[in-house]
């Protein structure tokens, strides 16, 4: 899965600069260009967000504080004055990196590179909750409490979309795009009949799950905690 980034910047001379270079690179990227809008265009699932500290409609800060409440997602600020960089530095934030203005497009594109290597390196074997539940993202196998288990093919793509970005909320459209493609034509429900037969071979407790959580009205997220290594 090509790797999704997205920049919440107002200046649109700069925003243009930062996608072109990290296009080339071969990012998917998408613009926003006030705070709000960057965080309606979040729920599309991003793998990395450039956002700049000074928007015309929310401090970047808040907007930092808004998706850390419910992800992990990894965050470069962009700021413009050196004194911006003090408080970026000094308030803890939430961000993992940022680049004071006026940067090198270069520059910011190797920060990109490796924030991402950093907050997710490209693990094959993923476990959960101290080892209950092991994910083989190659062999395409999974094990609960040890013992493997069964999945049909959408199930095992759910279970790989979900907990690859553990945190992240899917609207249910959003997991039958990722899944199925963009071709199904059905009711986004299906994906509903998915989770619960993958939640009957994952789970403890189907009705109390401690990995793929019901967000009300909008979809589903991963909750299972990742092991270290
Ligand atoms: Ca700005």
């Amino acid at each position: 899965m090509a790797t999704r980034i997205l920049v919440i910047e107002d200046e649109e001379k700069i925003s243009s600069i930062v996608k072109g270079y990290l296009q080339k690179e071969g990012f998917i990227v998408t613009v926003a260009s006030t705070g709000q809008e960057g965080l309606n265009r979040l729920a599309e699932g991003y793998d990395l967000v450039i956002l700049d500290l000074m928007l015309p409609d929310m401090e970047g800060e808040e907007i930092c504080r808004f998706i850390r409440e419910d992800s992990n997602i990894p965050i470069i600020m962009l700021t413009a004055k050196s004194d911006e960089e003090d408080r970026v530095k000094g308030l803890g934030i939430g961000a993992d990196d940022y680049v004071v203005k006026p940067f090198s497009p270069r520059e910011l594109v190797a920060r990109v590179k490796a924030l991402l290597r950093r907050v997710s390196p490209r693990q094959k074997v993923y476990s959960f909750n101290n080892g209950d539940l092991v994910i083989d993202m190659e062999k395409m196998e999974v094990r609960k409490g040890g013992t493997p288990i069964e999945l049909t093919n959408t199930e095992f793509k759910l279970l790989q979309c979900l907990a690859d970005r553990p945190g992240q909320v899917f609207t249910r459209l959003q997991l039958i795009n990722l899944i199925l493609g963009y071709d199904f034509e059905g009711y986004d429900r299906t994906i509903d009949a998915h989770i619960k037969n993958l939640r009957h071979k994952i789970e403890d407790n189907p009705r109390s799950p401690s990995y793929i959580k019901t967000v009300y009205g909008v979809g589903y997220k991963f909750i299972g905690s990742r092991d270290e290594n």
